[in-house]
């Protein structure tokens, strides 16, 4: 997911006045959030790029200009962050859902139950790979036995979740934030 973000300053030079526009590209992925700024100013004819070597100084200009807003930017970013993984958690799991459906595990309507006892099984594997010492998975070889049965789970909860139109991804990212404001082991519980 990618934003672009601009800002513009005035600057008066040589008594002349010069309009700076700053360019914030940023992207969000599995590698965080990624941004890289572009410099351009109105020549009088049309916007030029601002030379390579000036662009500490222009990034300067619009420091002391505007400030640093770290904070915003911060809160900026976690919400940027928060919507790539919405996005892309829903994405997939509408591809899974697809996928399941074309294979025939939803032509009759599946219920609550029986979803969880699947669950519940792809679980029960990844203990029983852990029980074996975790070899490497019969079919995903590069992946061990763990790692695959409980990338089955969260297929299949992310298969649920489609079926049912409900928002894990946005329920994840409460928890998360809910579960920072608890206290240290949830008020002195063992384990
Ligand atoms: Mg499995």
């Amino acid at each position: 997911m990618t934003l672009f973000l601009g800002e513009a300053i005035l600057l008066r030079m040589n008594r002349k006045l010069f309009e700076l526009v700053k360019t914030t590209t940023v992207t969000a992925s599995m590698e965080g959030v990624q941004k890289s700024n572009t410099y351009a100013y109105w020549n009088g004819d049309g916007w030029a790029d601002v030379p390579y070597r000036l662009r500490d100084q222009a990034e300067a200009m619009f420091q002391a200009q505007q400030g640093r807003e770290t904070e915003q930017e911060a809160l900026r970013d976690e919400e940027l962050m928060s919507r790539w993984f919405r996005e892309s958690f829903n994405h997939l799991s509408q591809h899974i859902h697809q996928t399941a459906k074309d294979e025939g595990w939803w032509d009759k309507e599946r219920s609550d139950g029986e979803i969880i006892a699947l669950i519940h099984s792809e679980l029960s594997e990844t203990l029983e790979a852990l029980r074996n010492g975790n070899p490497p998975d019969d079919k995903i070889s590069q992946f061990s036995g763990a790692e695959a049965e409980l990338a089955d789970v969260i297929i299949r909860i992310m298969d649920m979740c489609s079926a049912r139109r409900w928002d894990i991804a946005g329920a994840i990212l409460a928890k998360i934030k809910y579960n920072k404001t608890r206290e240290h082991k949830h008020g002195g519980k063992k384990f």
